[in-house]
């Protein structure tokens, strides 16, 4: 029976999905051996370092990681990192086929004047910060000022409000980075805005995050509630009315009516507005907007300005992947035909087609790649896979330190009335994992 040698780079959701469609895709003909390669000490993405702490039930998607990696055609080459470790064009020769579901990691800009002023920052640094993400503990953040502004009226934006405004103390039984939290309860943030550049029916929220706004027991949140109603009525003129379309105009309807009296906090949602320039003396201090107006099936500017002064901004406006050798991006994604790059190279997940969708819209777009994948398959190759790439002595985490690190993760969470308490340093994340 013929073994195929799979490489998936990046262990998030795309590349244990991948892995999970190779392993369905056995057959007493057809046998892989999968190698799941991570640049990080720690494996599943942005299941660990993007979705919101506040937002356990989500993160139970890593049971179906585990049990994918308990399959014995699996391993875990964590700590290891393409471009570096090992390249492209050595994982292409020694493997029968090579998946890079490397994601989409840097924020997006807006490209107007006064981005870079310091404390304006991309939800792409903000949100692997409170995450515990090694690579951003430093990410420098001053929530001195009492107001903050987000940008973009999509999911990220919402979890990234949603830290700033809540009472800290409501995420102490959470995973948040310690840092984070202790960073959220010197906070002197009380206003968070978001603004979204067209009118709530288009809005990129999902309705159970709408939902879960109300929830927050200190903040309240504030959506004008005449947009609202203007949009229903725009969307009442279409023929058909989507389900979800529906469903979140009404889970901000019902934001509007129910205000939360007696509370310091406010979370607001603006809608039909564009930044156009951010001022301040190297700091952040003002957002200029210009607001828009529906006309037709076109959003256009009022020509109408205003300011909001604030002391810091995030912008969420979505994610590009990262260019690392051999790979080529166009339009923030690696180039490719249906997950196709070249030769026997593949991709999936965000890195494929783009930071859109939910997590299990990943397993869908693996499934894909991988029947296509075993359509190309040619005679196995004969090589020995990763471990002839790696220098001797490389500190890989594979799936038994990673296990080590895990349960000590969770047994000091668990003192603490947490799920987890995440470790950010990389080395101790190596020690846990058993090296010294
Ligand atoms: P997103 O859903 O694409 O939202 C991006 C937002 O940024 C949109 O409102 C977009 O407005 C706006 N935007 C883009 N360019 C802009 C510009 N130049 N000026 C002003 N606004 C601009 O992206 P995301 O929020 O980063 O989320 C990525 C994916 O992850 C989504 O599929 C999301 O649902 C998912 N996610 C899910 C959860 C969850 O399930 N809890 C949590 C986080 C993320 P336009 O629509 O006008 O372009």
């Amino acid at each position: 029976m013929p073994t195929y040698k799979i490489a998936i780079v990046g262990a998030g959701p795309a590349g244990y999905f991948t892995a999970q469609a190779f392993q369905k895709a056995q057959t007493e003909e057809l046998s892989f051996s999968i190698d799941l390669i991570e640049r990080l000490p720690t494996p599943w993405g942005l299941v660990r370092s993007g979705v919101a702490p506040d937002h356990p039930k989500i993160k139970t998607v890593s049971k179906v990681f585990e049990k994918i990696a308990k399959e014995p055609n699996f391993r875990l080459f964590a700590n290891v990192e393409l471009g570096k470790d090992i390249s492209l064009k050595d994982l292409k020769e020694q493997y029968d086929a090579v998946v890079l579901a490397t994601g989409a990691s840097k924020g997006r800009k807006l490209g107007i004047p006064g981005e870079d002023l310091t404390n304006s920052l991309s939800a792409a640094d903000f949100v692997p910060w409170y995450n515990a993400h090694p690579d951003y503990v430093n990410t420098e953040i001053d929530l001195s000022g009492d107001t903050a502004v987000v940008i973009g009226a999509g999911n990220v934006a919402m979890d990234v409000a949603r830290i700033l405004a809540i009472d800290p103390t409501e995420l102490d039984s959470t995973d948040i980075a310690d840092h984070a939290l202790a960073k959220l309860k010197q906070s002197n943030v009380r206003t968070v805005i978001i603004c979204g550049r067209r009118g709530p029916e288009h809005a990129a929220f999902t309705a159970p995050e709408l939902r879960d706004l109300p929830k927050l027991e200190n903040t309240n949140v504030c959506i004008d509630s005449q947009q609202i109603q203007d949009a229903q009525a725009r969307v009442a003129e279409l023929s058909e009315i989507e389900k979800d379309l529906k469903n979140n105009l009404e889970a901000m309807r019902s934001i509007a009516h129910h205000p939360k009296k007696d509370v310091e906090r406010k979370l607001e949602i603006k809608f039909l507005v564009s930044p156009i320039e951010f001022k301040g003396n190297n700091k952040i201090k003002e957002v200029i907007f210009i607001k828009n107006k529906v006309e037709g099936s076109k959003i256009v500017s009022s020509g109408e300005k205003f300011s909001i002064k604030c002391g810091l901004v995030i912008s969420a406006i979505g994610y590009d992947s990262v260019e690392y050798p051999g790979i080529t991006i166009e339009n923030g994604r690696i180039n490719n035909i249906a997950g196709h790059v070249e030769h026997n190279i593949y991709t999936t997940g965000w890195a494929k087609r783009g930071p859109t969708g939910l997590i299990g819209t990943n397993k869908s777009d693996s499934t894909d790649v991988v029947e296509l994948i075993i359509e190309n398959l040619k005679e196995p190759k004969l090589s020995e896979g990763i471990t002839s790439l790696l220098k001797s002595g490389h500190e890989v985490i594979d799936q038994l330190a990673w296990e080590r690190i895990n349960a000590s993760e969770v047994v000091s969470g668990t003192i603490l009335g947490k799920p987890r308490l995440k470790e950010s340093s990389r080395y101790k994340l190596k020690k846990l994992a058993g090296y010294n």
